[in-house]
Order: C-alpha cells, then structure tokens, then sequence
C-alpha cells in the first residue's frame, strides 16, 4: 500500500471549525455576563473544543441551553473573522478588563509561551481575531465567517472545574466542553459512539464481569485481577507466548528490581525518571522498581556471554510487571494503570538484518491482532525530520539506513502506512500500530522502535565476521501493549462478550429443577474433560432468571438441562444473544462448541 502523508489536525476544515465555535461560544458567553465575564482560553481539542471563564455564579444545564441559542444565531449572522496583528501594548489595552488574556499577553510579549500558554520556540507574533462584537487574542486558523459553521452540527456538551493554567493555587474556571462537526449526520454518529462507549466502558463491564477490582487498601492504578479476570490474562499472555515462540523468539525473565546504577548507564534514569516511583535503599545501594526491561534484557544478553554474527538475531521476550509513576489524577481503569504487565521484546540484530527483522514483527503483529478481530488499522511511521536532525543521535548513515530498512518492509508486507516527520525517538525510527475499535476509536497498541543507541552505551557487542567487535541494532517491540490495557481496550471492543476462546466461563449448566443437578454435573465433568470451561449454576433460583444472569456474564452457552434432556443424553442449548438452538445430543453440541473456538 502506498506511504501517504497525513494532514495535520491543525490544518483541517474541523480544527477550523471548532476554534471558530468556540469563538462564537466566548460571545454568547459574554453577552449573557455584560461586563462581568472574564475569558481565558479556548482552543479545539480531539473531537470538540472547550473555552474557559471567570463567570459570577455556576452555569447550569439550562445556560447551556441559552447559549447555544444565541450561538445559533450568531452562526446565522455570517459573520467574518478578521484577523489583525497589533503590538503587545495595544494588544494590552483591548483587554484591559481581561486579567487572564493580560497575563496570556505578557506572556507572549516576553516570548517562550504561545497564546494558550504552552512553551513554544517560534518569535511571538500577537494577533486577534474579530467576528461580529468578539475579539480575541488568537492565532487561528478560522473559518471564513460564522455561517460556515453548521447550525444542526454542533452542540454544547458539559460544564467542569479547571484551574487556570491546570495551576491548583489559582483560580478554578468554569470550562464549557462542546462539539462540532461538518454534518448533522457526523455529530449524530459522535453521539451514538459516546453512548455506546458509555454503555461499553471497561470500569463498569468489568465489574458486572467479576474480572477485576481496585482497592483503596492496596493503593491507586494497582489492579487485583479475580479467578475469572486472571483466567482472561493468563489466555491472552499463553496465547502471545506460543504465537512469539512460533515466530523464533524465547523467553526469559528479568525480575521485578534494578540497580538505580544501570539506569543512569543506559540513560534511562535522565531521561525517564519522572516515571519512576522512588529508589529503595539498602546497604547504601539505591535499586528502583522496574520501569521498562531494556536495560535488562541488555544486561543478560552480555551476561550470557561473547556472541557470534551467526547467533544474531537474538529475541528475548518477558511477560514482566513493570511499575511507572503515573499521577493518580490521570489513572484511569486499566487503560492508565502503574503496574502493567508488557508483553515486551527485544531483538538484538545485525544492521543487515533490519529490515528482516522488522517485516517479522510486522507479520507477528498482524497475525495477532486479527486473531483479537482488529481488522482496522495502520501504521505511524516516526521519523527523524530534516528541520530537527539536531535533536537526533547523529549518525546519518544509520538513520538513512533504517528508515529505509522500515519502509522496504512495510512495503513488502503491503501494511498501510502514513510517515511523520521529527517525531522519532532520539535513538532511532518508530512504527506504531493505530488500530480502530468497533466504535472507530483509535488505540496505540502494538509499537516496533530501533534503537543505535543504548546497546552502545550497555556496552553490547558481537564479534563480526571481519573478527572485529561492532554494536547490534536493537529492536524494541511490544504487540498488545501490556495486558492491562490491551484487556480494557478488549473489554469494550467486545462489549464484554469475549470470543469462545478467551471467556473465562464457557459454557453454564442450568439444572431446571434441583434433581437434575446430578446430570449436570456429569455433563459439566464430560465438557471439562473435552478442555472446555464449565460451570453448574446449582442455586435454588427459577430456571429463567439463571438464563439470564448468565447471559448478563456474556457466557457463551446456556446448557438447560431438564428430564427429556437427561433420558435423551442431550442439552438444550442458548446463546447469550438470546437464540435458541433447542436441544441436541452432547456430542453434537462438541462439535459445534469446538467449531466456535476456532473462530
Ligand atoms: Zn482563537
Ligand atoms: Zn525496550
């Protein structure tokens, strides 16, 4: 598939769209405050925009309401954006009343920040934006004028706290969330996706699921996976294992804590150290809880002794817990968490061996990912851009290579791909696998990076054909991420009906009354000798609200079993889509259940 370059966000007709909205948003918002209103900022963001105000009292819902009105009305009016560029001290006396765009304009007039308030590098230029009564301080881009902003497509979404400049020491502001889209038809489906993710949100289906907890007792973002949650991991991580073991790579295992020491070699501790949670002491050795396996999976590759050209590549791949110091305000279920079990790889490979390399783990990712039916998706090429080649290890004979090396194999293996330059990592190229869920969200998931670097600094080495020693390249991989995530992200891509093969539960017996539990249990004993997980539903409930309290866990089979059953040999079978498949022998209900697993 042909390399396609991607269009920045900050270039499309919706960025366009939504700054104007929310534009058009700090009027109404104004003129329902005369005189009393203070605005601080107000950019598009992933799906919307938002603007935030110093406002006299609470919005409530029905404020909401007025100013989307009035927003309509304004749209109607066509109103042009005008763009002007002033000095910093005019710029000063247009929002004399202002306090925040004052401080916004000090800002830029001393340079370093932009008019959001986000460090920037660029020569402060300071201009407004006027459309019909509203100036703002604002860069663009917008809209040619008010009436290109759809009437029907767009709407006012929440009202929440936030802290001017996310600082908890200065004022809290009133932060008006909305949406905005081309269609009616784009902003409905937006509405549906949000709905639906509501309904499919991990957090709530994994606890209706019984498959995880969090506590109080055991701290923020750590999981406890119970018997059922445990059972999902441990398919997932045994299916992963076998697929990599089939693909040439092994297995090891690298623990849990590190000497602080290897991170400052491998220049982790520099550069991620913010990520770490603290050092622990003993004997006056500081060792750190494990962030990420690289510099240990290097450590045992030099530990294992000299190597040969002829033993390279070399795969090393761990299931291992690694702990990362995330703010307890941005955990979020599984998706955020600080303990996450990444199914981690290294490949210590020749720089011939790149592009082979690659196109394996490509073909590994692929097969893994259709296997979880994520059928959508494309690759995120990193590379280093001309314009930032400072901020890069230089070495450009490597680069060139590499990048090369990535784009002959994405090619070969015919993956879609879109290229965006200077943002590599500072130690090679990346591709990042964006793959879009049932509801057409896009997820990061699986990640290949190459890496010239820390192998030097570990002091990797292999001795070449020419006798000499040189450095192997190192290949950093990940397929689903970690296993926390990549269930959450599974969770609500399936609703919480895993596949067959994955369900924790397979299949639940349903005596129909009390002497039918014998039966059941012989039948549940026979399945579990075939390899499938069963359980008997031996309470004293009504038959019907078993069925559905089993379908409420998204098991795959309802086996009622009642006296034509029980003389017949057979079970009546239910799938938790509500579908009868009425009675069949055992044996032919196998069959069909082994058929499913395939799937
Ligand atoms: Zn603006
Ligand atoms: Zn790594």
């Amino acid at each position: 598939m042909p390399e396609k370059l991607k269009e920045r966000y900050e270039e499309t007709d919706l960025y366009k769209i939504r700054h104007s909205a929310a534009h058009v948003m700090a009027q109404a918002v104004m003129e329902m405050f005369p005189g009393e209103a203070r605005i601080a900022i107000g950019p598009p963001i992933a799906d919307g925009f938002y603007y935030d105000f110093d406002l006299p009292r609470s919005l409530t819902p029905e404020d909401l309401q007025a100013i989307e009105k009035r927003m309509r009305q304004i749209v109607a009016g066509q109103h042009k954006f005008e763009r002007q560029e002033v000095s910093a001290d005019e710029a000063r006396a247009q929002f004399k009343d202002q306090p925040y765009k004052i401080e916004l304009i000090d800002g830029l007039d001393k340079g370093g920040v932009d008019e959001y308030g986000n460090p920037t590098t660029e020569k402060p230029v300071i201009s407004f934006y006027t459309h019909s009564t509203f100036t703002d301080l604002c860069r663009g881009p917008h809209v040619e004028h008010t009436g290109k902003i759809n009437p029907s497509a767009f709407k006012l979404m929440s009202i929440a706290g936030a802290y001017w400049r996310g600082d908890a020491s200065r004022p809290q502001l009133q932060r008006v969330y909305g949406t905005a889209w081309k269609t009616p038809k784009e902003l409905e489906q937006y509405l549906w996706q949000l709905e639906e993710a509501r309904k499919r949100d991990h957090r709530k289906l994994g606890k209706e699921l019984g498959l995880f907890h969090f506590s109080d007792n055991i701290g923020p973002g750590l999981p406890l996976f119970t018997p059922k949650g445990e059972m999902v991991r441990h398919l997932m991580e045994s299916y992963v294992r076998e697929t990599q073991t089939r693909y040439g790579y092994q297995h090891v295992w690298t623990g849990h804590m590190v000497k602080e020491e290897l991170y400052h070699r491998s220049g982790h501790y520099e550069n991620y150290k913010d990520a770490m949670f603290p050092p622990m002491e003993d004997e006056g050795i500081k060792f750190r809880l494990k962030p990420m396996n690289c510099p240990s999976h290097m450590t045992l590759y030099n530990e294992m002794g000299k190597h040969s050209y002829k033993e390279l590549p070399l795969r090393f791949a761990e299931f291992a817990t690694l702990y990362r110091y995330e703010k307890t305000g941005e955990l979020s279920g599984l998706t955020r968490v600080r303990a996450l079990t990444q199914d981690d790889c290294h490949v210590f490979c020749r720089p011939d061996q790149i592009q082979d390399e690659f196109g394996l783990c490509l073909r590994l990712i692929r097969e893994v990912l259709a296997h979880y039916k994520f059928d959508d998706y494309y690759v995120r090429l990193s590379l280093r851009g001309d314009a930032t080649a400072g901020k890069y290890v230089q070495d450009d004979e490597k680069w060139t290579l590499a990048t090369a090396a990535l784009k002959a194999a994405l090619d070969a293996n015919n993956v879609e791909y879109e290229s965006v330059e200077g943002e590599a990592a500072f130690y090679g190229p990346k591709a990042d696998f964006i793959a879009r869920d049932v509801l057409g969200r896009e997820w990061q998931l699986s990640t290949i990076q190459v890496d010239f670097i820390q192998p030097a600094r570990l002091g990797c080495e292999y001795t070449g054909e020419d006798g000499q020693a040189h450095t192997p390249v190192l290949l950093h991989r990940a397929v689903t991420g970690s296993t926390e995530r990549f269930l959450g992200v599974l969770i609500e891509h399936y609703a919480g009906a895993f596949p067959m093969w994955l369900a924790p539960v397979q299949a639940m017996m349903i005596p129909v009354a009390d002497r039918h539990i014998p039966y059941a249990r012989e039948v549940a004993e026979k399945l579990k000798a075939e390899g499938f997980r069963v359980e008997v539903d031996e309470r004293g409930d009504r038959m019907q609200s078993k069925i559905r309290d089993a379908q409420l866990q998204k098991i795959p089979y309802m086996l009622v079993v009642g006296d034509k059953d029980q003389e017949a040999g057979a079970v009546s079978v239910r799938l938790r889509s509500g579908e009868d498949l009425k009675a069949k022998p055992l044996a032919e209900f196998v069959a069909l259940a082994k058929e499913e697993l395939s799937k």
